[in-house]
């Protein structure tokens, strides 16, 4: 009897523990929201490049909380949830923009079809000096914002003036982003001398660095434009903070000659012995960099933006993405400013990155669809050193999600997924976005910025640009 009693105990203990842990798993007591996503494709992007027919996504709170088949949604999450029907779509990690300047959409096709130098010196800086406020900042960052968001981007990377301001913009609308305040050797909107700018940087970096979206960043604008005494100190600075850093490197060839005959070293070479490259450096285009550059580049860890369209639009040349890739560098994908895109889609991005090294390298082999996508997506993230929180469909992660349409005549008929991310698929196919477990776009409407405000303001703003650059 007392036997029977024990053997009774220990089932009863056996059952209630492997009950407890099957439902712990899933924190039953979790008072957060729940979205189940359901009946799509699901594109995980995770390290097997899972793909799930007929697949689910569940996100609690901010969290991904369970990735797999339609059929095997834990049943403690229905009742409670919001269920979003993903029948016929894909579901894919959200896009990330590793390079933007966003207020610049204000400047979207201000001037066109001229070469880096002539478009800044005669049109960008004279624009920037008029017209770049805080109010300038926060309506082309909106714009810009909607943009994105409409086109199924979770996170993006910037540099530019006033970041705070962005940083403030960017919350309210629910993005994600890697937000960096220019520094730069000359007076500029909202800092007149190095100084400022190194007390605004700073006091940035504090305010926002525990931010569940933002991630704070110290921008210094180029090796050209920032001098060695002042990368150093904004590199000290960083390091007391733990902060990001984005910096332009190498994106022309009078970049990379101009550094060779002022420092002796080219970009990369000459940032690697000032001690200024780490795994918490972002470097912008990267265009004229060599093999041993690269090597360097992937050794100190540093992510890298690849912006085909603006390389090719202001002619600057190609990056060597494909040798990039061969030796695991983390190489995103990004738009640079709305300027010299002059949008910010990413599918465009994704697709002239595929096609552009294929006509460069003369082998259609060279940046598989697969490849292109997994630039935009995962590789992206570890590009701005966040790919531990995002990037990917996986239980954990945070929950930065996009749902595609997939029957649009321009995708009929599919026979295969990333082909169609890739070559097909446009940003107006993009219907539902979540980010950080919010949803931000439901069946193409956005629920967290005014898009005919934005429209109102962006041409506003235009008869007034006009306006001072005729002064
Ligand atoms: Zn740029």
């Amino acid at each position: 009897m007392k036997s029977q009693r024990i053997v009774f105990a220990i089932l009863l203990s056996a059952l209630f523990c492997s009950t407890s842990l099957a439902q712990g798993r899933f924190h039953t007591g979790d008072p957060r929201p729940v979205i189940i996503i359901e009946g799509g494709t699901v594109v995980t992007m995770n390290k097997d490049r899972r793909i799930v027919e007929n697949g689910a996504v569940v996100v609690r709170g901010d969290t991904i909380e369970f990735v797999g088949k339609r059929s095997e949604i834990p049943v403690l999450f229905r009742g409670r949830a919001k269920t979003i029907d993903a029948t016929g779509k894909v579901v894919i990690p959200g896009l990330i923009n590793t390079h933007t300047h966003v207020p610049m959409s204000l400047f979207r096709g201000i001037s066109d079809d001229l070469d880096l130098n002539d478009w800044l010196t005669k049109y960008i800086f004279p624009a920037e000096a008029k017209n770049v406020d805080e109010a300038f900042v926060r309506a082309g960052t909106r714009l810009g914002l909607a943009e994105m968001i409409r086109g199924g981007t979770t996170t993006y990377c910037d540099m530019y003036y006033f970041e705070d301001a962005i940083a403030d913009e960017t919350k309210k609308a629910g993005m994600r982003g890697v937000l960096g305040e220019t520094i730069i050797d000359f007076p500029v909107a909202d800092n007149k001398t190095f100084d400022q700018a190194m007390t605004y940087g700073e006091r940035f970096v504090r305010k926002w660095k525990n931010d569940p979206l933002i991630v704070p960043a110290l921008a210094p604008h180029a090796p050209y434009t920032v001098s060695t005494e002042h990368l150093l100190a904004i590199k000290k600075l960083s390091d007391s903070l733990n902060a990001a850093i984005v910096i332009h490197v190498a994106e022309t060839k009078k970049e990379r000659d101009d550094i060779l005959a002022q420092k002796g070293a080219t970009p990369v070479n000459y940032l690697n012995r000032i001690g200024f490259l780490n795994d918490r450096v972002i470097a912008a285009h990267t265009v004229f960099v060599t093999e041993d550059e690269i090597d360097i580049l992937k050794s100190k860890g540093v992510g890298a933006a690849h912006n085909p369209q603006s390389n090719m639009k202001l002619a600057s040349g190609t990056a060597p993405v494909p040798m990039m890739l061969s030796k695991n560098l983390a190489v995103g994908l990004g738009t640079d400013g709305a300027a010299s895109n002059n949008d910010v889609d990413m599918w465009e991005e994704i697709d002239t990155a595929a096609k552009l090294h294929k006509l460069i390298s003369g082998d259609p082999k060279t940046l598989p669809a697969e490849q292109a996508f997994e630039m935009a997506t995962i590789r992206g993230a570890r590009a701005l050193h966040i790919d531990t929180i995002t990037g990917s469909i996986e239980t954990g992660k945070r929950a930065d999600i996009a749902i595609v349409d997939l029957n649009s005549l321009h995708q009929t008929p599919m026979y295969n997924v990333y082909s169609h991310l890739v070559y097909a698929t446009k940003a107006s196919d993009v219907r539902t976005v979540i980010i950080n477990g919010q949803i931000v776009m439901l069946d193409r409407v956005l629920l967290t910025l005014n898009e005919s405000a934005i429209k109102r303001d962006a041409n506003a703003y235009r008869i007034k640009i006009i306006n001072s650059l005729s002064k």
